[in-house]
């Protein structure tokens, strides 16, 4: 029974995954590299980035290869789809994670280039250049691919992060359910996956305000919120939930859905729990 969980979920497949040298996105590309796949870390951290390639591809050095994108900037996404393509032959998944918090500011002070702009280029345009580049490329080669985004928590409800954040990761739903009713008919699913706090320095960062600047203060935290209290959510279980929607076991029906994954947080009242 408990030897199902060793199959290799991903045997052959090929993935890019932005923000991959860090967080979430190093965390996927480690478990996706472990369950068979190829996987080109897509960073704009190159040294970080090399890094996760040595630490995950181990003496198979061909498993995971590193390559510098912004993905705001459309010819290096597109420069990155035509790179793994080279590389490993085809395209199978694109984990478009990449993300920023943006700096904390409210409606009342927002400033409007390096906060709203920049959150909307990195968590919007990026995720839209993703999925146009990666279709692309699956529709021309008939691949019937998997396509997931990381949305967040900050997907479904307000009052999460800095309003820029927050407004980004509802678009980013409504991106991922434009694009999977359109790229349905070619067999392409598009679906995202929406933690809650991960103890990641995107997160440090935005709770140091708070006074929590380590990842056992976000653990802490994160762990006394939603239904599943105690339990401290990390980046190993969202790439779980996104191996999920890359692999043949969502392959039949699952496409335009927010996998929330967030020990019950957006479902319960917190403020009597
Ligand atoms: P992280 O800071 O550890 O990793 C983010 C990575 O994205 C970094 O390696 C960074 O270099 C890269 N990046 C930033 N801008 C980029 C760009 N323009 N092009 C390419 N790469 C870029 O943070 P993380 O928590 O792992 O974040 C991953 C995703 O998860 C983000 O979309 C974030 O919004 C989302 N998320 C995180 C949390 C959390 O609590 N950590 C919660 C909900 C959603």
């Amino acid at each position: 029974m408990a030897h199902s969980l060793h199959l290799k979920r991903l045997e052959g497949k090929v993935a890019i995954i932005t923000g991959a040298a860090s967080g979430i996105g190093e965390a996927a590309a480690k478990l996706f590299v472990e369950n068979g796949a190829f996987v080109v870390v897509a960073d704009i951290q190159e040294e970080l980035g090399l890094k996760v390639v040595a630490s995950i591809a181990g003496p198979d050095v061909d498993r995971a290869i590193y390559k510098k994108c912004d993905v705001t900037v459309e010819k290096q996404v597109e420069e990155t789809v035509a790179f793994a393509i080279e590389k490993y032959g085809t395209l199978d998944i694109m984990y478009g994670n990449a993300g920023i918090l943006g700096p904390m500011d409210s409606i009342l002070d927002m400033d409007m280039e390096d906060g709203f702009d920049r959150t909307m280029a990195v968590n919007l345009r990026g995720p839209a250049l993703c999925i146009k580049h990666a279709a692309r490329a699956m529709v021309k080669r008939q691949v019937r691919g998997s396509i997931i985004c990381t949305a967040s928590t900050a997907s479904v409800l307000g009052g999460m992060g800095p309003i820029a954040y927050n407004t980004s990761k509802h678009g980013l739903v409504g991106l991922v359910r434009a694009a999977a009713s359109e790229l349905g008919k070619h067999g392409i699913r598009v679906n995202c996956v929406s933690p809650y706090f991960v103890a990641t320095p995107l997160a440090i960062s935005g709770m140091s305000a708070m006074g929590i600047n380590n990842a056992s203060g976000i653990e802490a935290l994160a762990s006394s919120a939603g239904n599943l209290k105690g339990v401290a959510l990390k980046a190993k279980h969202i790439a779980e939930a996104a191996l999920f929607l890359a692999s043949d076991e969502s392959s039949v029906y699952v496409s335009g859905h927010n996998l929330v994954v967030d020990g019950g947080y957006t479902v319960v009242d917190n403020s009597i729990t």
